[in-house]
């Protein structure tokens, strides 16, 4: 008999957009689960230093991640530590979540499962990853001490990580498909004044090669359509992310990257009772901070949902904002 838990509700991974929802749900007494298939933290524990983060100068990723655990259970956070199977959404509205732990029942559910990297999709990516193909510099960096390593990409992610890679490798080669980056001016230009780092423009990765490990890499030039040989210890790929938004078995909307697109006033998404932060949801910038508003707005507009649905008043974002509206806002 598999067991069944009834929830007000759901929290849908614990990175920092789930363990806020959880402090909000929390304080705010609303009874809320939060499953998580790994380890709470999300990216954070992707991440060495964070400088980005207000209240913390700089701070390591796993020990923010561990006060803001710390924070959300010292509110009664519920924790459930299994991967979530697949969410269904029943007639009466009632969502439920399929874990390998049981199954836990909500009327709402609060998305915060962040994602995965992207591949890179080339030759020798899948039979050379674990053997020079990374996609965590915090997790695989060390093992390159001494090595002259390639990084892929031309965002944050890549650029930070390329800096931080130098603290192991003697040379990192930043390889970038164009010449504009996305990555913040502040990043670039650390990594172009990096004595360690040095940064090709308009290459695109034909293949990673080696027998047993990574020994070199494949370059296209863009303009000139010219290959090139570049030989490297490891290959770091931080080419984007593809957010976990397939675990839902009823359409929910979403942009041409799978993010879901939400009210902005609430992170409802186009089906009642089915919010989204962080990371999974379309919008400009994901950062710590951004995926931390999300959820801060996610959770009271879900807690105020949660109550106006049990009044049996109609599921929708606009009845939701015109209610609080009315009200004045949804909290002091
Ligand atoms: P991103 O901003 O989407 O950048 C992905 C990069 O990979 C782009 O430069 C893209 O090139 C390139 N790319 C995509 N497919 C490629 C391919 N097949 N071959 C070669 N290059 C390819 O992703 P991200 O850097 O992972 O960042 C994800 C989000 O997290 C962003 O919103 C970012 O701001 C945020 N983030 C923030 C921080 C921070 O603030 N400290 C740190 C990490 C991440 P094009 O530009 O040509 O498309």
């Amino acid at each position: 008999m598999i067991p069944v838990n009834e929830y007000d509700i759901a929290i849908i991974g614990a990175g920092p957009a789930g363990l806020t929802a959880a402090l909000y749900a929390g304080r705010s007494k609303i009874r809320a689960v939060v499953i998580e298939a790994k380890a709470p933290g999300g990216q954070l524990l992707n991440t060495e230093l964070i400088e980005d983060y207000p209240g913390f100068k700089s701070i390591l990723g796993g020990d923010l991640a561990a006060v803001m655990l710390a924070q959300a259970e010292q509110f009664g956070a519920e924790m459930v530590y299994s991967p979530v199977n697949r969410i269904r959404v029943e007639d009466d509205g009632t969502k439920v979540i399929e874990t390998d732990a049981g199954e836990y029942r909500a009327p709402a559910v609060i998305v915060t499962a962040g994602g995965n990297p992207r591949k890179l999709d080339v030759p020798g990516e899948v039979e050379l990853a674990g053997r020079g193909v990374s996609y965590c510099a915090v997790c695989d960096g060390a093992f390159f001490e001494g090595l002259e390593l390639a990084v892929i990409g031309g965002g944050d992610a890549a650029v930070e990580e390329a800096i931080f890679l130098t603290r192991y490798a003697s040379k990192v080669t930043l390889v970038h498909r164009r010449e504009q980056f996305r990555a913040q001016p502040i990043l670039l230009e650390e990594a172009r004044n990096h004595p360690k780092i040095e940064i090709l423009v308009n290459k695109v990765i034909v293949s990673i090669d080696g027998d047993h490990k990574v020994t070199h890499l494949q370059l296209r030039d863009a303009l000139s359509e010219r290959t090139s040989r570049l030989d490297v210890g490891g290959v770091f790929i931080f080419v984007g992310f593809i957010p976990n938004t397939s675990l839902i078995d009823t359409h929910v909307d979403h942009d041409a990257g799978g993010y879901y697109l939400t009210d902005p006033m609430t992170m409802m998404t186009n089906v009642p009772g089915i919010f989204a932060a962080g990371d999974v949801r379309a919008q400009l910038t994901r950062q710590i901070t951004t995926a931390v508003g999300d959820a801060t707005t996610a959770t009271l507009a879900a807690s105020k949902w949660v109550e106006e649905r049990a009044r049996g008043h109609q599921d929708t974002a606009l009845q939701v904002m015109a209610e609080a509206s009315a009200d004045g806002g949804w909290v002091a």
